[in-house]
C-alpha cells in the first residue's frame, strides 16, 4: 500500500524514535535486575526511580505514590478490585460510569458478582457525567467514585475536579481512569483530589504493556500481585526496565510538547469537523462540541453501516475505528454511544478519527475526500436512504 494515514491514536500510537532509542540499552547492555545488589544492577533502580520521579513530577505528585503496572486495564483493575476489598470493612458501593472503558466495566461487574453494588451513572447527550448525580449517589456505604477524565470513543472531558471535590467532602475515594487525557490535557492530583489514577504508556507515543497507577500515600489499598518486594511489595514481579524508561521518555515528551502539539491537533481537528459536517449530509458529530480531546472526532452518518466504511477507508490506506464493538467479536452498538441517546442504527453508522502528532492538514483533506466519496457510494448501496430520499421528495 503506497499510502498509510493512520488515523486511530486512541487505539494506540507509534513508539517516537527517541522513546525507542532510549529504550535499547536496557534490553542488551543494561540488563541487570534492578533487585540485584551490584552496581552493574543497581543503575537500573535508580534508571527505574528516575522514571518514576518523572511521572510524579508531571502530576504534582510524591515520587512513592507512582506503582508501575503493565498497562491501563491492569491499573484499572488494580484500582477497583484491590480498593473494594480494602474497603469492604465500610461498605460495598462503588459509583461509576455508563462510558468507562471495558476495564472499568467489566471489574465493575466482577465485583458485582462478589457482593458489591455498582452504580453505573447515565451521562447527557454530549457524554458528560453530572458531578450532582455523583453527589446524589453517594450512600453511607459507598467506598469508591471512578470516573474516566476524558473518553476514549467521543473525546468527551469530563469534569474531574468537580467530583473529586465531592468525593473528597464525602470522605470517598476517588479514582480516574486517565490513559486518554495523561499526555493530552494538564492534570495534577491535588488539585483535582484524585486519589487514584490509571495511565498506559502506548497512548502517548511510548511503549505497549507498561502503565501506572498512582495511589496517593494513605490509602489502603492491597497488593495486586503477590510475590517478591517491587513497587513497595504492592505489585511484584522483575521491573519491565526497557517499557519503564520509554515510559518515562515518553511522559517527558508529551509534557514539553503539550501545549503546541495539542494545540496543532485541535486546529487539524476542527477543520476534519468542521469539513465533514459541512460537505456530507446527514452527518452528526458525537461527544462534547468544545470540551473534549485535542486529537477526538467522533461522527455518526445516517443510512451507514461503521464496518463497511471501516474496510472502505482501509482500501484507500486510512486506518480509523467505527462506533460498535465488532472488531471484539460481538455486532452491539457502542456501550458509549447508546450512552449518550444515540439509537441502535445511528449509532451502528459511526467513525472515531484520532489524530496523532504526525498528522497533516494534507492527511485531513485527503480524508475527508475520500470519505464524501465513500460515503456516497454506501448510501447509493442502501435502500433505506432510497425509502428516505423517495419519502422526501413526496
Ligand atoms: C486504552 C485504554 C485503556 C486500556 O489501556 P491498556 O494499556 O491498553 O491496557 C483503559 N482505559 C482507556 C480510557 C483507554 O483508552
Amino acid at each position: 500500500m503506497d499510502r498509510l494515514i493512520y488515523l486511530d491514536n486512541a487505539a494506540t500510537t507509534r513508539t517516537a524514535p527517541e522513546v525507542v532509542e532510549a529504550m535499547l540499552p536496557y534490553f542488551s547492555e543494561s540488563y541487570g535486575n534492578p533487585s540485584s545488589v551490584y552496581s552493574f544492577a543497581a543503575k537500573n533502580k535508580d534508571a527505574v526511580t528516575g522514571t518514576r520521579e518523572t511521572i510524579a513530577k508531571i502530576l504534582g505528585a510524591d515520587t512513592s505514590e507512582i506503582y508501575f503496572t503493565a498497562g491501563g486495564t491492569e491499573s484499572d483493575n488494580w484500582a477497583l478490585k484491590a480498593a473494594a476489598e480494602a474497603y469492604a470493612s465500610k461498605g460495598k458501593h462503588i459509583i461509576t460510569t455508563k462510558i468507562e472503558h471495558h476495564a472499568i466495566l467489566h471489574t465493575g461487574a466482577y465485583l458485582e458478582k462478589r457482593g458489591y453494588e455498582v452504580t453505573y451513572l447515565d451521562v447527557d447527550e454530549n457524554g458528560v457525567v453530572s458531578p450532582a448525580a455523583v453527589e446524589a449517589a453517594i450512600r453511607p456505604d459507598t467506598i469508591l467514585i471512578s470516573v474516566m477524565f476524558a473518553n476514549n470513543e467521543i473525546g468527551t472531558i469530563e469534569p474531574i475536579r468537580e467530583i473529586g471535590q465531592i468525593a473528597r467532602a464525602h470522605g470517598v475515594l476517588f479514582h480516574t481512569d486517565a490513559v486518554q487525557a495523561f499526555g493530552q490535557i494538564p492534570i495534577r492530583v491535588d488539585d483535582c483530589c484524585i486519589d487514584m489514577l490509571s495511565a498506559s504508556g502506548h497512548k502517548l507515543n511510548g511503549p505497549k504493556g507498561i502503565g501506572f497507577l498512582y495511589i496517593r500515600k494513605g490509602v489502603k489499598i492491597r497488593s495486586f500481585i503477590h510475590g517478591g518486594a517491587q513497587e513497595r511489595k504492592r505489585r511484584a514481579g522483575t521491573e519491565n526496565v526497557p517499557g519503564i524508561i520509554g515510559l518515562g521518555a515518553a511522559a517527558q515528551r508529551a509534557a514539553r510538547s503539550m501545549e503546541e502539539r495539542t494545540a496543532k491537533e485541535r486546529e487539524l481537528r476542527d477543520h476534519l469537523i468542521g469539513r465533514v459536517l459541512a460537505e456530507i449530509p446527514y452527518s452528526r458529530l458525537n461527544g462534547h462540541p468544545t470540551d473534549r480531546l485535542p486529537n477526538n472526532a467522533n461522527f455518526s452518518f445516517r443510512f451507514i453501516e461503521g464496518e463497511s466504511l471501516l474496510i472502505m477507508l482501509d482500501m484507500k490506506g486510512i486506518c480509523a475505528s467505527s462506533g460498535s464493538a465488532c472488531t471484539s467479536g460481538s455486532l452491539d452498538p457502542s456501550h458509549v454511544l447508546l450512552a449518550i441517546g444515540l439509537p441502535h442504527e445511528i449509532a451502528h453508522g459511526s467513525l472515531r478519527l484520532t489524530l496523532g502528532e504526525e498528522t497533516t492538514r494534507e492527511d485531513i483533506d485527503y480524508v475527508v475526500d475520500a470519505l464524501k466519496e465513500i460515503v456516497a457510494r454506501l448510501r447509493d448501496m442502501s435502500p433505506l436512504y432510497e425509502d428516505f430520499v423517495k419519502k422526501n421528495r413526496q
